[in-house]
């Protein structure tokens, strides 16, 4: 949305930016990344004016760094096994038995 100007949700693009603040004891979407009240990363947030979804974005790139020494990361998904394909010496490889064809032998021999 803050790229592309338009809302995912419903394609929309009517957008309103709201930068963000930080309140009394912390409130507001800004994020603490040090000791004092004014060490925050900015966050804003785009609000889609036709379905009101809403984006969050930290302000500076350099934010992120403090962000990423400060929280913990969320763990990345472990990735997906492989596809399981037969060895090359399976009796059934060379056969080329098609497995759509309702009259193939696939009992093998
Ligand atoms: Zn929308």
């Amino acid at each position: 949305m803050k790229n592309s100007g338009k809302c995912p949700k419903c394609g929309g693009s009517r957008i309103s930016t709201v930068p963000g603040k930080t309140g009394a004891y912390g409130s507001g979407p800004n994020i603490y990344v040090g000791m004092w009240a004014w060490s925050t990363a900015q966050v804003n947030r785009y609000v889609c004016l036709e379905c009101g979804f809403v984006e969050h974005w930290v302000a500076s790139p350099e934010d992120l760094g403090h962000i990423a020494e400060r929280f913990e990361s969320v763990a990345a998904e472990p990735p997906a096994p492989a596809p399981m394909a037969p060895p090359d010496d399976a009796p059934w490889a060379e056969a080329n038995i098609d497995p759509n064809d309702p009259d193939a032998d696939l009992k093998g021999p």
